[in-house]
């Protein structure tokens, strides 16, 4: 018999992958071109050629037991001295290969920084809508997951509220821009004034509030957007990054933690994450992919075939009729329902062998996420769905 939690946790599987499962079915049945599964966040767009040499040139030429043996938990020293040179000569800043630390993608990241902070009954705040994974993450090391509700004007972080939930047992804020559900980059004045509300209630409560800001998709940012890096509007940032999106590598489960010097207990902090990093049994972030993003630390996807899709979907929803805020990042556009109910919304749209997933996934119903990571084709033939279902809801 699986344990009670386990029980629980299995009924209420992700959404997310119970319609990925669902539209191999459709697929099976009405051809897989007469299927438009939006539902899952899977890269599109092709690694990076400099990947695939990468990975042979290492295999041909590097030493085989430093290749594939274990090493310091926080990953090879060259490898997070090459991170944090790229990461200063991209933002200015001043970190060194102690401030990094290799993990399984970002989801290992934030297990990992979550097993180093919480005491059992610590708060966790985030902000609606949110990756719904969040609520796992800090359940596994029985954390209390707050959720500040959403602000559906715009997707900016509801601030006023936010300040509201922060008491002395708040341990960590996590924040995702751009945004997964919304595409939304949340803007320098909102992380000028986030950063402001949680100085003052550090001083206030007489505490430490780390902000963990989660950014696989720091990349995948539009018309030339800046997406603010945090660690330099608020002292106690711990940075998460990933290369799934960035360099459409989801499967190899590579990425990393930055640990800045200044925040509260550093050393205590980097010393648990390392040891984190070990007996959540990761051990290790992957050697040979952390060998292989070292050698692709410029190397960039094809953002602008998710520009395009970003640019026909929202522009043809708008034209039928749906509701949404244009995404600035991200491959996921956050559209409103067009009833109350999301998940009905979500069924009503499966009728025309369209696929999203309702906000209430995210903490935020009422709205349904379309992840717009396929091929620019099949969102064109997605299209006249998309519009019989505007107009069924006219009629
Ligand atoms: N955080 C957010 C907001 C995500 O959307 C995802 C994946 O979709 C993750 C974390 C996990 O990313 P990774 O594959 O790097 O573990």
């Amino acid at each position: 018999m699986i344990s009670k939690k386990m029980v629980g946790l299995v009924q209420n599987s992700s959404v997310i992958r119970a319609m990925f499962e669902e539209g191999k079915k459709l697929a099976a049945i009405y051809g897989a071109e007469n299927v438009y599964d939006f539902s899952l966040g899977n890269p599109s767009a092709k690694p990076p050629q400099e990947i695939k040499e990468a990975i042979l040139d290492i295999i041909n030429t590097e030493d085989t037991n430093l290749v594939h043996g274990y090493m310091n938990n926080s990953g090879y020293e060259d490898v997070r001295d090459g991170i944090a040179k790229s990461i200063n000569r991209k933002f200015a800043t001043s970190f060194h290969a102690e401030n990094i630390l290799m993990t399984v993608g970002a989801a290992g990241g934030l297990n990992v920084i979550l097993k180093t902070l919480l005491n059992p009954g610590d708060q966790v705040i985030t902000f609606a809508p949110f990756f719904g994974e969040y609520r796992n993450y800090v359940d596994n090391f029985n954390g209390e997951l707050v959720v500040v509700p959403p602000n559906t004007i715009n997707f900016q972080p509801n601030l006023r509220e936010f300040e509201n939930k922060i008491n002395e047992t708040t341990k960590a804020v996590i924040i995702n821009t751009p945004n997964n559900p919304t595409g939304v980059v949340y803007s320098e004045e909102t992380i000028v004034e986030l950063a402001a509300i949680m100085s003052r209630k550090e001083k206030e409560l007489g505490t430490s509030i780390y902000l963990i800001a989660d950014e696989p998709y720091r990349e995948l940012a539009y018309d030339g957007i800046q997406v603010p890096y945090l660690t330099k509007y608020y002292k106690n940032t711990i940075v998460g990054y990933s290369f799934s999106k960035s360099l459409s590598l989801p499967g190899e489960r590579i990425g990393y933690l930055v640990i800045p010097s200044e925040v509260d207990d550093f050393a205590e902090v980097s010393g648990g994450a390392n040891v984190a990093n070990r007996i959540l049994g990761y051990v290790n972030a992957p050697s040979l992919m952390q060998r292989v993003v070292a050698k692709c630390l410029d190397a960039e996807i094809d953002i602008n075939a998710y520009n395009r899709n970003r640019e026909l979907l929202y522009h043809s929803l708008i034209e039928y009729g749906y509701t949404c805020v244009k995404p600035q990042g991200a491959f996921y556009l956050f559209v409103k329902a067009l009833e109350d109910d999301d998940k009905a919304f979500a069924n009503a749209a499966k009728k025309h062998n369209i696929l999203i997933v309702p906000g209430s996934s995210f903490g935020c119903p009422g709205y349904c996420r379309i992840a717009y990571c396929v091929d620019y084709s099949t969102i064109e033939r997605s299209l006249p769905g998309f519009k019989k279902l505007a107009e069924e809801y006219k009629k």
